[in-house]
């Protein structure tokens, strides 16, 4: 199994070095990790929470130093989770072109200027019509995965972070962009952070994950770690869970191709 989801300290909110997360890794039994921290963007994007286009060189030198140290056969990836959002897709794609990454995740942690995901501004919620917030949040889902730069889609119900799940109504969109998904060959960010929210449930919801694998969409499977101590999350549910939907196998990405492994019980 590998955890293709990952943060490093330079994004400001994560703790412990890279040689930290490998190595906890390798305790839990994993066979690699990828990398995947919030990527730079263009300076008046949320500077708080990423690296700095200062230090992308610096990131990338950790994470191979990092791969360098692993033992043979313990596969490092070095990926970015980069966010989507409107008027930076030209930025992103620059950058993803300009560096050999394995892996990207698109995520979007913003409703135009609302971090959503940020527990100091949760009380917009209550400001916010539950369908027209989801609504909001999906059609920039669905603009990310038109933006063909990305591998697969993070995170794919993250408003629910708090608690604020969809309304039933809502679940056309969902429809509406896992067929996207699966026309635009991604996979899914399955991602057990979830769980330490809280929502306490895993990223997408089992509903979600059940009718993608009825459509076929691949998933990547995913801590979000912010701390070593996370690494591997949980993966014991949530390959139960994959197996219960139907799932026979997940992938890793290397050069940003995809790498199927199969999914078995520990
Ligand atoms: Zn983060
Ligand atoms: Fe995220
Ligand atoms: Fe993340
Ligand atoms: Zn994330």
């Amino acid at each position: 199994m590998y955890d293709s989801h990952l943060h490093t300290p330079l994004c400001k909110h994560a703790v412990g070095t890279p040689l930290e997360y490998v190595a906890a890794a390798r305790e839990r039994g994993l066979a690699g990790v990828v990398f995947t921290d919030h990527n730079p963007m263009p300076a008046w994007f949320d500077p708080q929470s990423r690296m700095p286009a200062e230090q992308l060189g610096l990131y990338h030198s950790l994470v191979e130093e990092a791969r360098a140290q692993a033992p043979d056969g313990f596969y490092v990836g070095l990926g970015l989770e980069a966010d989507f959002h409107p008027g930076t897709t030209d930025y992103v794609r620059r950058q993803l072109e300009a560096y050999p990454y394995d892996y990207v995740i698109g995520s979007v942690h913003y409703i135009g200027a609302w971090p959503f995901d940020h527990p100091d501004f949760t009380d917009e919620f209550d400001r916010r019509d539950r369908l027209e917030l989801y609504s909001e949040y999906y059609g920039l889902v669905y603009a990310a995965i038109e933006a063909g730069v990305f591998d697969a889609i993070g995170h794919l119900d993250l408003p629910k972070k708090f608690g604020h799940v969809p309304p039933e109504e809502a679940w056309d969109l969902v429809e509406g962009v896992l067929t996207a998904v699966k026309g635009a060959d991604l996979a899914l960010d399955v991602n057990t952070a979830g769980w330490r929210k809280p929502i306490g449930e895993i990223y997408p919801a089992p509903r979600i994950i059940n009718r993608a694998a009825e459509l076929g969409i691949p998933v990547v499977l995913g801590s979000d770690a912010h701390e070593p101590e996370e690494v591997g999350w949980r993966f014991g549910d949530a390959v139960e869970l994959l197996l219960e939907s139907g799932y026979r196998e997940a992938w890793v990405y290397r050069n940003r191709k995809p790498e199927p492994y199969p999914l078995e019980r520990a």
